[in-house]
């Protein structure tokens, strides 16, 4: 049951108002097949417009089981509309991109109802108008009549209270027209059925009930309702929501009926990304790359301990510091340059170190040839040294043993050679060593290797007179941050050392550096992707400008804003995913070609020189980031057509329907 009381609809007409319908009062009861008749203008279309909830800018109320509806909010008004009303135009409004059966489904759609549900469902209902077996046909390959059963089977499928068709025969010839009519007839015993003619003869053969409308008002109504409505029961406004896989569907054909531009914008857009991507992983593959190398130049464990002043660490403070906890091993940084002499007579000029006390750090970028030393009196070579000791020049990784097997098992006579009066050189004759080893890590430098306390005492014996030893390298039994900090403070507080770990200090400015740089790439790149964000709002509002109409039927037949709004934003959400996976794959291939040009051009030959310490990878692409930027994207999209959906939400249905 319908009412109305003292409805009226105005719209402005240049500085003065018409009343399209103009304080109407009436009832609609169930079992009445009511025309509402008059000449064009009349306000008929109005009043059904009004009738649908489609428009509800009003004076007057409209009753709804009576239930006054001046209180609906617009979700309600489109769950009234879907669930009570069903709606049937003139030009049928099928949605042309949606098969036969996907528009008569579309209302249970719009209820959350699954899409196989609503199949059967839509299939019965086009039983009835005699067309299941077009269901899988799209309405542009139906004729008109067939269109306008599909557009009633659409409106029934709800099972709705109310019909209401504004000119249903308008676009068929008499013989289908009347075949409509009674069709709707039919079931409107337990329903009200308004349908809105201007053909009399129709309404005389077949309404219950002929209201008849000019200028707005009623002037004749042959059959008024008399009995008194009283209400029995409040109408339910359950929240049932559109199914996701919905809303996919509609975005999927939008997306598909215009595939080349989704493909360009999505293109244009994925250039953006693609210059984050490039940035960010040439930023992490340089970083990384000179963490690796600094790695291998600098332990990573060692810390090393000089005095504030630069002075003296004692051999006193020393041994107390070995026997601190914190440290496992602590030793001075000595070397002293040396010299012996080489096989054709000359000088080999080299420096003497003690074996690391981390002795793997001998092996760790080379290789050990024979042994380490097991007594004070054996000694390693670096391969430099070696070389020059039998005058070979060539640095070939094949040669190596060759050349070790040359001086394997040599002894060399160990000299320091000072030169602190002009042209006198003051020779101190250190000792006889036999070589054991031979290290290829250190490749360039003229190295030798000793015992430590071996090393330390020919220091002692060079320098007798000075003997300030100012630094030493420290292994350190704790490694948690805060336990390091802690040490740092108890070192200097109790000792007057300074402690410190290069690797960390230099990889930390590294880092600092590589941030800074970030900071600034990731300016630039927002640049352009207030660019894409412009484009794809574009995209969105040209689609939108383009299903005007089809947003209008959607309205007219209950959805809701959040529906429509829904619909594009996934739309949104596919271009943000459609482009960023177009810019992880190029990435990822750009990425691929440079690091392989890089490897051939400048990595092999440096390598060549550097004995792998220089290993690099320029682009160092992080799942992470392509993570974050898809996820991003598709975020970002979203909201850049939250706008233009929002618009689409809140067009004017009956202007929207009027679309061509
Ligand atoms: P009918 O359906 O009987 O032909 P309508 O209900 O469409 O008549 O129109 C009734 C009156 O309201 C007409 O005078 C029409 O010009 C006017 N009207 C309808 N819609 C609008 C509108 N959106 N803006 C201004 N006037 C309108
Ligand atoms: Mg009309």
């Amino acid at each position: 049951m319908l009412s109305v009381k003292n409805l009226t609809r105005k719209y402005k007409n240049g500085s003065s108002y018409i009343n399209a319908v103009d304080n109407i009062s009436t009832d609609f009861k169930v079992g009445d097949f009511v025309f509402v008749v008059g000449a064009s203008g009349s306000g008929k279309s109005t009043l059904l417009n009004i009738l649908c909830g489609l428009d509800t800018k009003i004076e007057g109320s409209v009753f709804v089981d009576g239930v006054d509806t001046s209180e609906f909010t617009k979700k309600e008004w489109a769950i009234y509309r879907n669930h009570y009303v069903g709606f049937i135009f003139q030009e049928y409004n099928l949605i042309e991109h949606l098969k036969v059966w996907e528009n008569v489904a579309l209302p249970l759609m719009f209820q959350g109802i699954s899409r196989k549900e609503a199949k059967v469902k839509a299939i019965e209902e086009l039983k009835r108008v005699g067309l299941e077996k077009f269901a899988n046909k799209r309405p542009d390959q139906m004729s008109g009549g067939q269109n306008q059963r599909i557009a009633i089977a659409r409106a029934l499928v709800t099972n709705p209270k109310v019909i209401m068709a504004d000119e249903p025969t308008g676009a068929l010839d008499t013989e289908l027209g009347h075949k409509v009519i009674e069709y709707l007839k039919e079931v409107s015993n337990d329903r009200v059925v308004v349908v809105v003619s201007h053909d009399e003869d129709l309404a005389e053969t077949y309404a219950t009930r002929i209201i008849t409308l000019e200028d707005g008002k009623i002037i004749d109504d042959s059959a008024p309702v008399t009995e008194q409505y009283i209400q029995t029961k409040e109408i339910s406004f359950e929240r049932p929501k559109m199914r996701f896989s919905m809303m996919m569907k509609f975005a999927k054909n939008n997306i598909s009926s215009r595939m080349v531009r989704s493909l360009f914008t999505s293109s244009i857009v994925s250039i953006g990304y693609i210059s984050i991507f490039l940035l960010t992983f040439l930023i992490m593959g340089i970083n990384g790359s000179i963490i690796d190398t600094l790695g291998k130049l600098v332990p990573e464990d060692q810390y090393q301990v000089y005095n504030i002043e630069n002075t003296e660490i004692t051999e006193s403070m020393m041994s107390d510091l070995q026997d601190l906890d914190e440290i496992e091993n602590i030793r001075y940084n000595v070397s002293e340059s040396i010299s012996f002499e080489s096989r054709l007579g000359d000088n080999v000029n080299s420096t003497l170190y003690p074996i690391p006390y981390d002795s793997a750090q001998l092996t760790q970028y080379g290789e050990l040839f024979g042994r380490l030393p097991a007594t004070d009196s054996e000694i390693v070579v670096s391969i430099a040294t070696a070389q020059q000791m039998r005058d070979l020049l060539t640095v070939d990784e094949d040669s190596y043993g060759y050349i070790f097997d040359l001086i394997d098992g040599v002894v060399i006579d160990l000299e320091f050679i000072s030169y602190e009066l002009l042209d006198e050189e003051l020779v101190t004759t250190l000792g006889s060593y036999t070589i054991v080893g031979m290290t290829t890590g250190n490749f360039m430098s003229n190295n030798v290797y000793l015992d430590y306390d071996e090393v330390l005492d020919l220091s002692e014996l060079i320098n007798s007179e000075v003997t300030y030893r100012t630094t030493a390298t420290a292994y350190l039994t704790i490694s948690s941050e805060e336990d390091v900090e802690d040490f740092y403070v108890l070192m200097r507080d109790d000792y007057n050392l300074v402690v410190e770990n290069f690797f960390s200090s230099i990889t930390s400015g590294v880092e600092d550096f590589m941030m800074k740089a970030l900071k600034w790439f990731i300016g630039i790149a927002s640049i352009s992707l207030v660019v894409s964000g412009i484009l794809i709002g574009l995209v969105i509002y040209t689609s939108i400008i383009e299903r005007i109409k089809e947003i209008g039927i959607l309205t007219a037949i209950g959805a809701k804003a959040s529906n429509i709004v829904g619909i594009f934003l996934v739309e949104s959400a596919f271009i943000g995913l459609l482009s960023s996976g177009i810019a992880t794959l190029m990435a990822l291939l750009i990425t691929k070609a440079i690091n392989s040009l890089f490897t051939n051009i400048i990595e092999t030959p440096l390598n060549l020189l550097s004995a792998g310490v220089f290993e690099m990878t320029l682009l160092s692409p992080s799942v992470l980031v392509i993570a974050i930027v898809i996820a991003f994207s598709v975020v970002y999209s979203m909201l850049a057509g939250l706008i233009p959906s929002f618009k689409a939400a809140r067009l004017n249905a009956i202007k929207a329907l009027r679309k061509e």
